[in-house]
This record gives C-alpha cells, sequence and structure tokens, in this order.
C-alpha cells in the first residue's frame, strides 16, 4: 500500500487526508501547529492517523508522495530533506486533480482573485449548475471530490497552491494581473513569482481557454516566454486588437463565443478593478456555455464579496461602505476612484512601509473629511494634515464611526477603506470590518 504523508492539517490538508484515505492509501497527517478542532474531528471521524506540534521525521520521510499545505515555504526543514531524498511533493489541488473528470475553472492573480472568483460561482449558481467553489475559499477540493463531487469546480489559486501542480489541467484559466507579491517566498525574485503565476496554463490543450488581462506589462512579457496552446481569451478596459471583452461608450461587451452586451452602470460591481473582474468572470461563464441572459442578470443581481467596496447600509441619507480587505494604498486607490459622492474616508492602521502621494490628488478630488483609526497616527497627520480637507483623530472603531456619522452630510459616502493592516487595533482584516458594520447598523 503507497503511503501518503500530508503536512499542514488546515483545509486544504484535512480534505486531502480524507479522499487519500478513500482512495485506499496508507495516510498519515503532521501539522508543526495546533489543529483545529474541527479538522481534528474530521479526521478522527475517518480513522486518519495525524499528529499536531511537531514533525516525526520517521513517519514522514518513509512517504511514496507528499502533499504540502501551501502554508509551509520550501525552506522549512523537513521540506529540504524530502526534497534532497528525492520525494515528490505536490499540492491538494494536483492530489484532487487526479480522481476527478470534472471540469475546472481557474482563478489566478496578484488582485482581485476572491472577487472573481465568488462572481463567476454565483453566475453558475444562477444558472442553475452544479458546482463547487475551492482553493482558497470554501471547501477544499479534496474533500469536496470525497464527498459531494460537483459537475463544475471553481477555484481560487494563489501562487503557492500552483508551485507544486504538475499535471493537473484547468479547462479554463483566468489570470488577473500580476504585480509584486510574496516575493520573500520566490528568492525575492519577481520573476519567478510571475512564472509560477503562469503554471495556471500548463497542460492547458486548444480546447481549453486563457482569459487574461491584456493590459498588463508583466503578462504581456510572460507571455513572449510561455506558449499558449489554448485559445486565448485576452480582455482590456478599452477595445483594442486582440481584446475580446472590453468597455466601449459606457457598454460592456464581449465578442466571444457569443457576442453580448450590457450597459456598464447595470454592472452591480463599481470600480475600475472590478471592470476587470467582471470582464474576466463574463468571458469564464460565456465560455461555458451559460445563457447571456442569465450572465447579465447575475452581473447585475452579484451582492458582492464581505469586506471589499461592500455596501453596509444608508443612514440619515448616508452611504456606508466596508473596504476593510483595502490593506494597501493600491487597493485604497481603486476604492475612491469608484467614489460618485462626497466622500469620508477612514484609513489608518498598521503601516507597512506605505507612499501615500499615490492617493493625494484623488483625496484631494472626492474626500470632505478624513478620520484616521489607528493606535499611531501620526504617519497620517504628516502626510494629510495639509491637504486643505477636515480630519479627525481617533484610536476606537466606536470613535471613529462617531467622528463620520458627525461629519457627513445626507447624500455623502463614508469608506472604510485603510491603506494598512488591522492589527494594530484588530484581530485582523475581517475583526475590523464587522466591528465597522455592526457600530453602523446601530446609529
Ligand atoms: P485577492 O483574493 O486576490 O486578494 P480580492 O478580490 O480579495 O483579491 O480583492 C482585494 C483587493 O484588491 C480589493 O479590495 C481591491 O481593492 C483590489 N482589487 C480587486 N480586484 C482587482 C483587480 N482586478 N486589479 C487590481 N486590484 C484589484
Amino acid at each position: 500500500m503507497k503511503r501518503i504523508v500530508i503536512l499542514g492539517a488546515g483545509e486544504s490538508g484535512a480534505g486531502a487526508a480524507v479522499l487519500a484515505q478513500k482512495e485506499g492509501f496508507d495516510v498519515f497527517v503532521s501539522d508543526m501547529s495546533l489543529i483545529k478542532d474541527k479538522y481534528k474531528k474530521l479526521m478522527d471521524d475517518h480513522n486518519i492517523e495525524w499528529e499536531e506540534g511537531h514533525h516525526t521525521e520517521e513517519k514522514i520521510l518513509n512517504a511514496d508522495e507528499i502533499i504540502k499545505s501551501p502554508g509551509i515555504p520550501k525552506e522549512a526543514p523537513i521540506i529540504q530533506k524530502l526534497i534532497k531524498q528525492g520525494t515528490h511533493i505536490i499540492s491538494e489541488i494536483e492530489f484532487a486533480g487526479r480522481y476527478t473528470k470534472s471540469k475546472m475553472v481557474c482563478i489566478t492573480g496578484s488582485n482581485g482573485k476572491t472577487t472573481t472568483t465568488s462572481l463567476i460561482y454565483h453566475i453558475f449558481k444562477e444558472a442553475g449548475y452544479d458546482v463547487g467553489l475551492a482553493g482558497n475559499i470554501g471547501k477544499s477540493l479534496a474533500l469536496q471530490v470525497a464527498e459531494e463531487p460537483h459537475e463544475y469546480y471553481i477555484i481560487e489559486l494563489s501562487s503557492f497552491q500552483l508551485d507544486n501542480m504538475y499535471n493537473f489541467h484547468a479547462n479554463i484559466a483566468i489570470l488577473l494581473n500580476i504585480t509584486p507579491d510574496h516575493l520573500d517566498r520566490y528568492d525575492n525574485k519577481f520573476e519567478n513569482y510571475a512564472d509560477a503565476k503562469m503554471r495556471i496554463i500548463q497542460n492547458q490543450t486548444q480546447e481549453d481557454s486563457f482569459i487574461y488581462w491584456n493590459d498588463d506589462p508583466v503578462i504581456k512579457k510572460e507571455l513572449e516566454k510561455f506558449e499558449i496552446k489554448s485559445i486565448a481569451c485576452p480582455f482590456s478596459e478599452i477595445k483594442e486588437k486582440g481584446a475580446i471583452g472590453y468597455i466601449e461608450d459606457g457598454m460592456y461587451k464581449l465578442e466571444y463565443p457569443v457576442p453580448f452586451n450590457m450597459e456598464q452602470e447595470e454592472l452591480s460591481l463599481t470600480g475600475k478593478h472590478n471592470i476587470y473582474n467582471s470582464l474576466a468572470a463574463g468571458l469564464a461563464t460565456n465560455i461555458a456555455g451559460i445563457k447571456k441572459e442569465i450572465i447579465k442578470k447575475s452581473l447585475g443581481n452579484f451582492p458582492g464579496v464581505e469586506h471589499r467596496l461592500e455596501k453596509v447600509c444608508d443612514v440619515a441619507g448616508v452611504h456606508y461602505v466596508n473596504d476593510s480587505k483595502a490593506t494597501n494604498v493600491d487597493a485604497c486607490w481603486y476604492a475612491l476612484e469608484s467614489m460618485k459622492t462626497p466622500t469620508i474616508l477612514i484609513i489608518g492602521g498598521k503601516d507597512k512601509g506605505n507612499d501615500y502621494s499615490q492617493i493625494f490628488d484623488l483625496v484631494k478630488k472626492k474626500c470632505k473629511g478624513i478620520v484616521y483609526l489607528g493606535a499611531d497616527n501620526k504617519k497620517l497627520h504628516d502626510n494629510f494634515d495639509n491637504l486643505g480637507i477636515p480630519t479627525r483623530d481617533t484610536h476606537s472603531m466606536a470613535d471613529c464611526v462617531k467622528a463620520c456619522y458627525e461629519m457627513a452630510k445626507p447624500g455623502d459616502t463614508v469608506l472604510l477603506s485603510p491603506c494598512c493592516a488591522s492589527f494594530d487595533l484588530f484581530k485582523n482584516m475581517e475583526d475590523r470590518g464587522e466591528q465597522f458594520k455592526s457600530l453602523v447598523r446601530s446609529l
């Protein structure tokens, strides 16, 4: 009996263990950290042997194959030992892909993965397809393949997942953009990270499709290195040579496979970045054969993704928006760019060496007030105090929401798009967004 060892028992590891057990392997799971109770229970229910808090080498190094959690870097000592002795290391997605013939729609990119994946899933659901959501969101692909198989899977893939994928095959692959991220895991070489993203098209055939953002100079450069065997489906902000999805005269247009038009105004997701996400999602679902009436309706009624330009509610004529996921200046730029009414911007948190000058022009154009929210707001004072816009200084979400309420007039928008990580005052960005929403709703 072949032995499979799974390193890391989170969503993907625990799911892979269940599938491996079902497929008749000798399975062992090892996690350096503590394992969440729900995953212990899942493994116990399937009689899977596991350990936590350490790695027992003799139970790992004798594996025929390793399934590695994407969170474990290749520099980890146990991984180095396995590489040295030549043990094959794969990802959970690669493993699950061996046991299903379902169609795979895979989404990667530096920004916009969760939004685009959720939007595509929404359109498939609205069309009544038998579809599962997997990868970085939802249940692991392996667990679904083992216990509740679907005809289609919509899979969000990070570069770390792509790293250990070899034979996996995406029927529809989407590459949204490539900007520097996680370089510490790629020997500080941007090219290595960009190459990892291109693995999304490996094993594609001429029956498959590759949807990508045509305006991205990094993708353009990468495409000179890699041969595309599948049908190339580039999208762009404007109609240009080669693009089969674009915006023209306020219309959202797809040329392929079924020509499709709708008013840009009718798209439920707002902001320039979301035009790209909506184009990618429209192309993917059009290629999957979903009727254009359903695509149109679903692009218009998508409720959005929590903490990403999420509409909270209106209070006294003021519109409140939660964009807590905007943990860098670039993301805030896109949020501000999409604002249509005078905005009170909430900004601050744990600064990651931010250069705020990127948003000065937009702040001057769109904002009538700024509320600082952080343990230490000094850098914000230094950057924004002299833009000639009223500011308020706060150190808790309760004070921040109160300040916004006092500053805003009917017709204004209050936007939480902090440019910073949340760890100075909150557990994480979800906690920050949830506190904001709950205080706003009780105003
Ligand atoms: P990811 O899952 O890749 O982190 P999300 O969908 O969670 O991406 O979006 C994170 C943030 O990235 C959003 O708040 C938004 O500001 C920005 N963003 C989303 N889509 C794009 C895009 N296509 N291009 C650039 N930035 C984007």
